[in-house]
């Protein structure tokens, strides 16, 4: 098979072939296995290999590593030119919440600007962008219909959605680009890994289980008679305090950071409990 240059495809820019790119194209194209694992060097064009396969075959998800290797791909197939030109085929790119600014802080003079992560919605606040107008939200609700042909993000993102609503109702992919896969157990290790620090508990009130280090199954039994209750407990009690509304003064603001610290406690302990098999603790 003798590939026209990836331009004609509208890979703007790629105007020929290097060598071996095209063949591993082919090779992916032609297989009938469920899994291919292409091992090309270093400045050989893998991505576009990558893309162009997955372009061919439909809807693609691009797993990446780096976030440089995300703002490359960003750079180089998805472009407002990209979209212009290729429209839902150019690459959509979604960042985790730290990638992308709050709007409501950014317009709001009563607050410095902040990320999605620290942004006054992760405290409870209702806030109106959060159906439409919040960069990030919007890219949430983006990614999950069948519209955009190639999705590139990075593994933390990837794992951590597909326990979310997100990861439920999003489009199924007709090609998952593993890049640098022999990083893949290394991010999914960091995944499976639940960190917890006695401080956190003991600044609640909360005992610290006195067999530390013992096996997975006592701590999961922790989590679900002492640490789960009592973190659920404060959170409530810190949103009732924060009520919905805009946190904009110390006091508030210093309530809103602790709320998000415990929620993100919660989570922590309810993915210990999803845990299955054999843990390791240390
Ligand atoms: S939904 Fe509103 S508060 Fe939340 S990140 Fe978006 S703009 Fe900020």
């Amino acid at each position: 098979m003798s590939l026209p240059s990836p331009a004609t495809f509208g890979f703007r820019g790629f105007n020929s072939w290097r060598p071996g790119q095209n063949e591993a194209v082919e090779r992916v194209l032609r297989s009938e296995k469920r899994v291919n694992v292409e091992c090309l060097p270093t400045g050989s064009g893998k991505t576009l290999v990558g893309a162009f396969a997955g372009r061919m075959t439909g809807r693609t998800l691009y797993l990446t590593r780096r976030r440089g290797l995300q703002t490359q791909i960003q750079n180089d197939f998805g472009t407002d030119e990209d979209r212009e030109m290729n429209g839902a085929n150019a690459a959509f790119n979604v960042w985790g919440q730290a990638g992308y600014s709050c709007r409501l802080s950014q317009e709001d003079a009563s607050f410095s600007p902040v990320t999605v992560d620290e942004a006054p919605c992760q405290a409870g606040y209702q806030c109106v962008y959060k159906h439409g107008g919040c960069e990030y939200y919007d890219a949430l609700s983006y990614v999950i219909t069948p519209t955009p042909k190639l999705v590139v993000t990075n593994y933390t993102w990837w794992f951590h959605h597909l326990r979310t609503k997100v990861g439920q109702k999003i489009e199924p992919f007709d090609m998952i680009i593993v890049d640098e896969a022999h990083g893949l157990l290394d991010e999914l290790s960091k995944f499976l890994t639940v960190t917890l620090r006695a401080r956190d508990f003991n600044d609640i009130g909360v005992r610290w289980p006195s067999q530390n280090g013992a096996d997975i199954e006592m701590w999961k039994e922790w989590v679900r008679e002492t640490g789960g209750p009592a973190v659920r407990k404060i959170v409530g009690e810190l949103e009732r305090q924060v009520d919905g509304q805009v946190p904009t003064g110390a006091t508030a603001k210093a309530v809103a950071r602790r709320l998000r610290k415990y929620e993100r406690i919660l989570d922590r302990l309810r993915n210990m409990l999803t845990l299955r098999g054999r843990g390791c603790v240390s």
